[in-house]
């Protein structure tokens, strides 16, 4: 029987054993989340489940987030397998809905990544489409190794409410799972969020999400990306076999 989730129903089921909640309501969990002392959001799509279960740490950092969000039209249909319905949450939407919310209720947002010429666009534009919205750091992704226990220290110092990070899968989980330890907010990863709102991405049209096909337009966009993309058909197989 299928089982729907509720409002404040937050669930946690596997894909391949790589955890991932089911919830109603993303946004309400992630604000959630955050009066509760904070923890980090991990967005999981059918490549990172693969990576996850290769690779140690990023497996233990998905499998400790304290929220796995379903970004990937195939962790919702491996999920339906089990029965569990629920709808796919783009991160992108989910960082941009909590960026709208950072900036109606006094947030500190700190953001971390991307090249030095997307995160001054994003210096200049984000708080024009959020106005109110209180940017405490926003450090490009490309600094020296020396650079790091400096930025590091900023954000314990700073003790940001959101920090949204993009320095693409698997580093981002894995720094963030190092670095949030012990401190309060929302953490979450963003992949190529930044480079979209900066105009230097685009998402893929609306009747290609519709079609489920987002990947082949990425692929498109960024050639370099199909090694990356050969696990699909192999995650396909495992959830196919997976009892
Ligand atoms: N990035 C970065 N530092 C690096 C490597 C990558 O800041 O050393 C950024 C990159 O500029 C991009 C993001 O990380 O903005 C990764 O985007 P991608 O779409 O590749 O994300 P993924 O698919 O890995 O989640």
């Amino acid at each position: 029987m299928d089982s729907l989730t509720t409002p404040d129903d937050r669930r946690r089921c596997e894909v391949l054993g790589v955890p991932v909640d089911a919830c109603r309501d993303v946004s309400a969990a992630a604000i959630g989340l955050h009066s509760s002392g904070g923890g980090r959001v991990v967005t999981l799509n059918a490549e990172m489940t693969m990576a996850a279960r290769s690779h140690p740490l990023l497996g233990s950092a998905i499998a400790s987030a304290e929220l796995v969000i379903p970004d990937g039209a195939g962790v919702v249909w491996a999920l339906s397998r089990q029965g569990v319905r629920v709808l796919k949450t783009a991160g992108i939407e989910l960082a941009w809905t909590l960026l709208g919310y950072a900036a109606s209720h006094g947030w500190r947002v700190a953001l971390v990544g991307a090249s030095p010429e997307v995160m001054g666009n994003l210096r200049r534009t984000l708080p024009e489409a959020f106005p109110g919205l209180k940017l405490v750091m926003a450090v490009d992704g490309y600094q020296p190794v020396q650079a790091w226990p400096e930025i590091e220290a900023e954000l314990t110092e700073t003790a940001p409410d959101l920090v949204l990070i993009a320095l693409g899968v698997p580093r981002q989980e894995i720094w963030s799972h190092q670095q949030q330890l012990g401190k309060v907010g929302l953490w979450m990863g963003v992949g190529g969020s930044f480079d979209v709102w900066a105009g230097v991405k685009k998402r893929a049209p609306q009747w290609m999400c519709s079609l489920q096909i987002e990947w082949l337009y990425r692929l498109l966009q960024e050639p370099s990306r199909w090694r990356r993309m050969l696990v699909l058909p192999a995650f396909v197989w495992a959830v196919l076999r997976d009892r």
